[in-house]
C-alpha cells in the first residue's frame, strides 16, 4: 500500500469508528455556557485595563480534567467552580464591587483518581511555577487581589494551589489567597491567620454515607448548570456506594486502590442527584464566598 491508499484507508476506518461510536454530547451540540463565558478571555485589552485600574479583584477557578463516573463529563471540577464564580461576582457587583474571573486553571493533580482513562495528571512543580508566573502577570496588569477556588478535592491538587499562590505572592507581591470551604482549610491543616488563605462556611445537610465523587452533589450541580452534559439515561442503574471512613481511606490512597474500590469511578450516591438541590447548593455558595471577599477588600 502505498503513502496515499495507506492515508485514505486510515481515514476511511477513523470515519466508521466514529459512525459505529455512542454521538458524544459535544458533537449533540451542548446548551451549557462555554469555558470561557463571562471570563477575562472574553474582554478587551482596554476592558481588562480599565477593571484593573477601577480595583476590581480576580477570581480564579481550579479544577481538573479527570474521571467522573460513567455519567459526568471529565471537567465537571472545571464546569462547577466556574459556574459559583459567575454567580459569586454577580453577587459581588450588587454589593458593589467589580471582580473579573480569569480563565480556570485545568491542569492539575488527579492522586486519587489518576488510574483511570481520562485523569491528566501534572507534577504539583509545574503546576505551582505556571500559577506563580500567571500571578506574577495578573499583578504586573495592575490587579492587586486574586481569589482561588477550588472544584476538586485531592488533598494534594488544593494543597498544591496554596502552594501556588504562595510562589505568587512571593514572587510579585500580589495579595492572593485560597478561597477554601471551612472543612478543606482544616483538612489541609492551612493556617486560617494566614493572608493566604480565606476560609468560608456553608450548611451542608448530613448524609448516611460518605458522597465525596461523582455522587450526589456534584452530578445535582451538573444538572443544574449542565443538563445536556450529564447522561441521565444512566442515573438510575448507577447504584450508591454506601460507603463509610474506613473506605474513604482507602479510596484516598489514589492511583489503583481507589480504581479498585471504586471500578466506575464515582463515590457516592448519584442517582438520588436532583437540580434544584443543586442551583441551591451553588447559590449558597457563590454567597459564602462573596461575603468573605467583601469582608477582605472592606466591602459591604
Ligand atoms: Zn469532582
Amino acid at each position: 500500500m502505498d503513502r496515499r491508499t495507506l492515508l485514505t484507508s486510515s481515514l476511511a476506518g477513523m470515519a466508521a469508528a466514529a459512525a459505529s461510536a455512542p454521538e458524544t454530547r459535544a458533537q449533540a451540540g451542548g446548551s451549557g455556557p462555554p469555558p470561557f463565558a463571562e471570563t477575562m478571555a472574553e474582554m478587551t485589552w482596554q476592558e481588562a485595563d480599565a477593571a484593573a485600574k477601577s480595583g476590581a479583584s480576580v477570581l480564579w477557578a481550579f479544577g481538573v480534567i479527570e474521571q467522573h463516573g460513567p455519567h459526568l463529563p471529565l471537567g465537571t471540577d472545571v464546569y462547577i467552580p466556574s459556574a459559583v464564580l459567575r454567580r459569586a461576582r454577580q453577587i459581588l457587583a450588587e454589593r458593589g464591587h467589580q471582580a473579573v474571573i480569569l480563565p480556570a486553571f485545568y491542569w492539575g493533580i488527579n492522586q486519587v483518581s489518576g488510574a483511570f482513562p481520562g485523569s491528566v495528571e501534572v507534577q504539583p512543580a509545574t503546576m505551582i511555577a505556571l500559577m506563580a508566573d500567571v500571578l506574577s502577570s495578573v499583578k504586573k496588569q495592575g490587579f492587586a487581589r486574586v481569589f482561588c477556588t477550588s472544584g476538586h478535592g485531592d488533598a494534594l491538587h488544593n494543597k498544591t494551589i496554596f502552594d501556588g499562590v504562595t510562589a505568587g505572592r512571593a514572587a510579585s507581591g500580589i495579595d492572593a489567597a485560597v478561597l477554601f470551604n471551612a472543612p478543606l482549610v482544616k483538612r489541609l491543616g492551612l493556617d486560617t491567620a494566614s493572608p493566604a488563605v480565606l476560609g468560608f462556611e456553608v450548611a451542608e445537610s448530613p448524609a448516611r454515607f460518605i458522597d465525596v465523587h461523582a455522587g450526589d452533589p456534584e452530578t445535582s450541580a451538573m444538572l443544574h448548570i449542565h443538563p445536556e452534559l450529564v447522561r441521565k439515561d444512566l442515573l438510575p442503574t448507577l447504584k450508591s456506594t454506601d460507603y463509610g471512613p474506613a473506605d474513604l481511606a482507602e479510596w484516598r490512597k489514589g492511583q489503583e486502590a481507589a480504581r479498585a474500590k471504586t471500578p466506575l469511578g464515582y463515590f457516592g450516591d448519584p442517582a438520588s442527584a436532583d437540580a434544584s438541590r443543586g442551583a441551591a447548593r451553588l447559590e449558597g455558595q457563590a454567597k459564602a464566598m462573596a461575603e468573605v471577599i467583601l469582608a477582605r477588600v472592606g466591602g459591604k
